[in-house]
């Protein structure tokens, strides 16, 4: 193991044993509330996660190994109670995984939902609303990405009326607003990626009424972002 991967791994087991810890201790009834400042999951804030999201794929570009990780380890840490500090909404893209994008996290770290094209519906929300309220989830990602072909069939659709069936044709329906807007004739669909995870990132913090407190109380944060398939980079997008 290269000496940056010790470094992340030391320093990862010692924050995440502190968080599980007390959330272990509060899964078996030993405590009432792990104690940090939302009275329960993490005691992170959203700045420190989303920093501690763009260190991760900053190294993650910079030297894109996977590190040891003490799997066995921290299975056994987090098997009673979890502590997630962020949650991403990511497409689901093979080529997207959230844990290794973000500079290989474990177990335990990141609450994932995934679809085709990132999109918000009630499920999604329903379970965004579940990790920041009850888990304590501070920050909420909803990570698009180039190259997206869910994006590119409602440019599709948008631009040459291309007809897709069944529950899959009511998923672009959902990004056909932006894709009216946004997709041109033989351009690049980035724009409309982009828009797109931050339509969807304002959906979640205005229309769920519980995130919307939680970030109205500083909770929580609600930001879009865009991964390069190629280059490995993020860019957050706001
Ligand atoms: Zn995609």
């Amino acid at each position: 193991m290269c000496d940056r991967c010790d470094q992340r791994t030391r320093r990862q087991f010692l924050a995440l044993t502190a968080v599980s810890v007390a959330a272990g201790m509060a899964g078996q009834g030993l405590m009432s509330k792990p104690a940090n400042a939302s009275g329960k999951g993490t005691s992170m804030t959203p700045d420190e996660a989303l920093a501690m999201l763009k260190e991760g794929n900053a190294r993650y570009v910079a030297e894109p190994q996977l590190c040891e990780t003490q799997l066995e380890l921290r299975r056994a840490q987090v098997a009673k109670g979890q502590a997630p500090w962020a949650a991403i909404l990511s497409c689901a893209d093979s080529r997207v995984p959230p844990e290794l994008v973000f500079g290989g996290v474990n177990v335990g770290e990141l609450f994932v939902c995934r679809n085709a094209a990132n999109i918000a519906d009630f499920a999604t929300i329903g379970t965004i609303e579940y990790g920041t309220e009850h888990l304590g989830v501070p920050l909420v990602v909803v990570l698009g990405h180039t190259r997206c072909g869910a994006v590119a069939a409602a440019c599709e659709a948008a631009l040459k009326g291309a007809k897709f069936t069944g529950y899959l044709g009511q998923l672009i329906d959902s990004i056909m607003p932006v894709a009216k807007e946004l997709c041109k004739e033989g351009q690049p669909t980035l724009d409309v990626i982009r828009g797109s995870a931050r339509r969807t990132a304002e959906v979640i913090a205005n229309d769920s009424e519980v995130v919307k407190r939680l970030v109205s109380e500083g909770k929580v944060k609600v930001v879009s972002a865009m991964y390069d398939i190629d280059t490995g980079v993020v860019e957050f997008i706001g």
